[in-house]
């Protein structure tokens, strides 16, 4: 079984998804014993390459970690078939960054071991959208109405489109928030739901508030944009409300936000080590506990 894109997930699978989660939060478990990891990454990444790394150790197995391509055959050339192909014969599951969009798919159409997307350029994070979604549960519960706030690079930026599809599924209100130059392509936004670069005018409603960076790296020309969430934005922000970002920030969060007990953004990263012990026993097909 493969992880490409959120499209793939029925709200069975995420509830699945969500206790598995639960039980590695809470349980050690060492099923994937014997088992191999390939974290193959053809762009830069802290959170999800460790992560995965850190849940295959903590889950018995092993890990082959090519964190920067340019260090493999690919400098020599290789397609990314090729790659796979190679890494199959290596590793139970391969978990593939890349710039490409529709990179995940190809690798899965030549793959026989379980490809995981882990970012194909501005396309998925399906897991991701996973974490996220298991942090909002966590923080705020997803009650019937939650008012979910996305906002900054909706355009180019690949987890909120991600997060978007897999809170279709609920009964949820999305908002948009972004510069004009940012907005998020048409087809995700669905009649009747707010679009605006006025996050004042959404913020007092929010139950989430989901940041994200200015993403330079996929911009031809750059965008003249900057905007910040600092400690007067969470004096209008409900005493509720959960204040997420995938990371990494870079300013669109102000420091001084840290404290403040709203700001779930490194909680976040710990609940996606646990979901991504979750993904990991689900598609090596082992036991999540013994
Ligand atoms: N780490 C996330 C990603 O890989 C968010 C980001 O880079 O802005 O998409």
């Amino acid at each position: 079984m493969h992880i490409l894109s959120v499209d793939q997930f029925t709200k069975g699978d995420i509830e699945e998804y969500c206790s598995r989660a639960d039980f590695h939060s809470q349980f050690s478990s060492v099923t994937a014993q014997g088992k191999i990891l390939a974290n193959l990454f053809y762009e830069p990444s802290t959170r999800t390459s460790s992560s995965f790394y850190s849940a295959m150790v903590r889950l018995g197995g092993h890990v082959i970690p090519i964190n920067n391509v340019a260090f493999s055959s690919v400098a020599k050339g290789e397609s990314l078939e090729d790659t796979i192909r190679t890494m199959q014969c290596y590793a139970d599951v391969i978990v593939l960054r890349h710039k490409e969009m529709g990179a995940a798919a190809r690798a899965a159409r030549v793959s026989e071991v379980p490809i995981i997307n882990a970012g194909d350029g501005i396309g998925e994070h399906p897991t991701q959208a996973l974490l996220d979604f298991y942090t909002i549960r966590k923080e705020v519960g997803v009650s019937h109405g939650l008012w979910v706030v996305l906002m900054g690079d909706l355009k180019h930026g690949r987890t909120v489109k991600s997060l978007a599809k897999l809170l279709r599924l609920y009964d949820v209100r999305i908002s948009w928030v972004s510069p004009p130059e940012l907005r998020v392509p048409a087809e995700f936004v669905h009649p009747g739901e707010i679009e605006t670069d006025d996050l004042p005018m959404v913020l007092p409603y929010a139950d989430v508030l989901y940041v994200t960076r200015v993403q330079r790296e996929r911009m031809d020309a750059l965008v003249d944009c900057s905007y910040v969430i600092t400690e007067a934005d969470m004096q209008i922000a409900k005493p509720t409300m959960a204040l997420l970002h995938p990371l990494p920030r870079v300013g669109e969060i102000s420091t001084a936000v840290d404290n403040d007990p709203r700001a779930a953004y490194f909680r976040q990263m710990r609940y996606g080590l646990f979901m991504r012990m979750g993904i990991l026993t689900k598609v090596l097909e082992v036991p999540h506990h013994l």
